[in-house]
């Protein structure tokens, strides 16, 4: 049932294809790197046109893991799972059933998760054939649940430093777009709000924005026009791909610093940010609180120990954003270089 195609090279160690015809699984399970720690990352669950943009999808995924995890200090590697969602009727707990059976069949060097698509139950279905799945109910005194308090409070701190560093101030005065208000966004409304910002919020769920807006006093606009309004912080927490060529002139905020994965349509689009003189706060740096917390409840540790950790996003970013600026480079790629530095290194060590 689970395949091995690709075998190790520099720093992709493993595509296994998992298949079961009978609960109609299908999908791809990528190990970026394992130097770390188990491979760890979520298990999305969606539609693919073809094989080859699952694929993709997974390398692409779990080498972002990988990153967000060797950047946030976790004993962890990187890895994704990508299941193609069947078409029509199935059986969805025997489906997730059988993914758990492929997870406990790679050993321990995968640990799966939630992620776009999936459930508290669906890792329920797989914690009945493997332990290898995190995204469970908490245990008493231990961490665990609801991740996004955790993301959004990392993304706050992050602001907070990049502010001192870009406006030499902290968040107090500033004004902060933030680009939904969902589970994420809306805390760091709270935390802004909190902090004595000033608030602009868009999100296409009006009743949602309106709502919060009446609560924080926030100034709500258009979601086509959150991108160019006149803010300090620009904090997208709603789509991926939101800094692109469209986008990028059109800002007027110097810092970009939010929760949404995958922030750069292209990696030149980083580039386009240093020329235009916008700050930008790599987004798997900023929003590992989740990924934080997740992996706390799976090595079973305290909400201390998760504010600890998280507490550490902030002082890494002062550090990236100061090497770039340094140097003149984008910052998203000095995030990549120092990742797999960290990942190299274990590897070496492990050697
Ligand atoms: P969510 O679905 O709860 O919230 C997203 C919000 O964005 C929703 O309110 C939605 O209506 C809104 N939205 C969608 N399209 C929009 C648009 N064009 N303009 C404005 N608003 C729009 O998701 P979330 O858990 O808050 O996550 C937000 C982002 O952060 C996602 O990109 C997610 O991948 C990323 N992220 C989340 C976590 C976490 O802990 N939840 C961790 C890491 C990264």
């Amino acid at each position: 049932m689970v395949q091995r195609v690709v075998g190790r090279n520099d720093l992709q160690e493993g595509l296994h294809l998992i298949n079961d015809e009978r609960s109609g699984l299908s999908g791809v399970i990528a190990i970026h790197s394992t130097a770390l720690g188990p491979a760890a990352g979520g298990c999305r669950f969606w539609h693919y046109e073809s094989d080859e943009a699952m694929t993709h999808d997974a390398v692409r995924l779990a080498r972002g893991m990988s990153y967000k995890n060797a950047l946030a200090g976790l004993p962890f590697g990187g890895g994704k799972a990508v299941l193609r969602r069947p078409l029509g009727e199935f059986d969805r707990a025997a489906l997730f059933g059988a993914f758990g059976d492929a997870v406990a069949a790679l050993g321990g060097s995968y640990i799966t998760a939630e992620d776009v698509g999936t459930s508290l139950d669906d890792m329920h279905a797989v914690h009945q054939r493997t332990s290898f799945v995190a995204g469970l109910e908490p245990q008493p005194g231990k961490a665990g649940g609801d991740p996004s308090p955790w993301t959004a409070l990392g993304v706050f701190q992050s602001i907070q430093a990049a502010s001192k560093l870009t406006f030499g101030s902290d968040v107090e005065g500033l004004t902060v777009a933030i680009q939904g208000v969902g589970n994420v966004g809306a805390h760091l409304c709270r935390l802004v709000k909190e902090a004595g910002g000033r608030l602009i919020i868009a999100d296409v769920d009006r009743a949602r924005v309106n709502h919060l807006a009446q609560e924080l006093d926030a100034r709500v606009v258009d979601v086509d026009d959150i991108l160019a309004v006149e803010a300090d912080v620009f904090a997208p927490c709603a789509l991926g791909a939101v800094l692109n060529d469209y986008s990028i002139p059109r800002l007027k905020a110097r810092l970009v610093c939010g929760a949404a994965n995958n922030q750069l349509a292209t990696d030149e689009d980083g580039a386009a940010l240093l020329e235009r003189g916008i700050v930008y706060a790599p987004d798997y740096l900023v929003n590992a609180g989740g990924i934080i917390n997740v992996s706390a409840e799976y090595l079973g540790e305290t909400t201390e120990q998760v504010r600890q950790r998280v507490g550490q996003i902030p002082n890494r970013l002062a550090a990236l954003l100061a090497s770039a600026d340094r140097d003149r480079r984008p910052t998203h790629r000095v995030a990549d270089e120092m990742a797999e530095q960290i990942i190299v290194s274990a590897r070496r060590v492990a050697a």
